[in-house]
Parts: C-alpha cells; sequence; structure tokens
C-alpha cells in the first residue's frame, strides 16, 4: 500500500516536471520570425533641415511581432540616428514608427532589420540639410493634403493613409496650414 503511494507521487512529480520542461521549451522556441516588413507609403527620398527630426513607418507582419524583434538601422549614424519610436498594432499587422534625428549635413539610409539579422526592410534615402531660408522655399513643392485634414505635411506617413501628394499653392488655396511636426 504505502509503495503503491509512493509510487504514485513519482509519477505524478515526473508529469509535473515534464510539464514544466515542455513549457520552458515552448517559451524557448517560440520567439517571434518576422515575416515581412513593409514601407508604410511610397519610398521617396526624405529631406530634414538640420536640428530636425522626422519618422517613416514600416508595416511588419505578423501580429505577433514585439519591440525586441525589430532593430532600427542608420547606415551613418554621424549624418542621422534611427530611433524605434513606437510599435501600435493595426489590423492585423504592427506598425513600426521609426524616428530619424538629424545629427549632420549629409545623406544615409535608413531601415528596419529583426534582430535576429534574417530579415531587412526596404531602405529609404535620408538627406540632412542646412536650415532652409524662408525666400529659397519654392511654391511649387509638393506637399500631402488630406480631405478632411486641417494641415499639409511634407512627409507622406504624416498625413496619414488618406493624404495625398499636392502642391503647396493648392494647399494655400484650400486654406491648410502646416503641420507642426513635419512642415515647420
Ligand atoms: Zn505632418
Amino acid at each position: 500500500m504505502y509503495s503503491k503511494i509512493k509510487q504514485s507521487l513519482r509519477l505524478t512529480t515526473i508529469s509535473i516536471l515534464m510539464i514544466i520542461l515542455t513549457s520552458c521549451n515552448q517559451i524557448n522556441t517560440s520567439t517571434v520570425n518576422v515575416e515581412s516588413f513593409e514601407l508604410n507609403g511610397e519610398n521617396e527620398p526624405i529631406e530634414i533641415e538640420l536640428g530636425k527630426a522626422t519618422s517613416v513607418s514600416y508595416f511588419a507582419m505578423p501580429y505577433k511581432i514585439e519591440e525586441d524583434n525589430i532593430i532600427c538601422i542608420s547606415e551613418n549614424e554621424k549624418i542621422a540616428q534611427a530611433v524605434l519610436n513606437t510599435v501600435t498594432g493595426v489590423s492585423g499587422k504592427k506598425v513600426v514608427n521609426v524616428q530619424i534625428r538629424s545629427k549632420n549635413i549629409g545623406t544615409t539610409n535608413i531601415y528596419i532589420k529583426d534582430s535576429k539579422g534574417n530579415l531587412e526592410s526596404e531602405k529609404v534615402s535620408v538627406s540632412v540639410v542646412e536650415t532652409l531660408n524662408e525666400d529659397d522655399i519654392d511654391n511649387s513643392d509638393m506637399v500631402y493634403i488630406t480631405p478632411t485634414g486641417k494641415k499639409y505635411h511634407l512627409i507622406n506617413t504624416c498625413g496619414g493613409e488618406n493624404s495625398y501628394k499636392s502642391t503647396l499653392n493648392e494647399a494655400n488655396t484650400l486654406g491648410k496650414e502646416p503641420c507642426i511636426k513635419c512642415a515647420q
């Protein structure tokens, strides 16, 4: 009788141990693999004035991706730095927002990659330029506006999904004001 209890206790202990081991193993092997990165919007060169910052965003799949899975890279950190800003979820994918901080005049490429180094996103060219003189600004400059928004944007991702390419002249005609984040 006593030995039966002892045996069943031992069996219970073994099963509990096995359950613990199995779940640990699952945790170790379930690090999410990034399946795809996609630039949110068209890949157009970005120009920022020295001392200013801007941002680009990427869609990342699958939804389970977390911040730890993503690394932001600038090929020349002396020109501009790429810093992970936010990772938010939207309709089954993640929106990875990368802040670009200007450091020196010049050009670099920024992109994101997964922390395992298996996958890299498209690269976006970033040029840091001297502060523009008001008089030099060409009124035919391209801007981004949305049908309902009150602002115009210089960065399509800042304008959001509904934004479309337009001219500064049209934006002025429509009474749009410069976005405080990207157009001032
Ligand atoms: Zn904006």
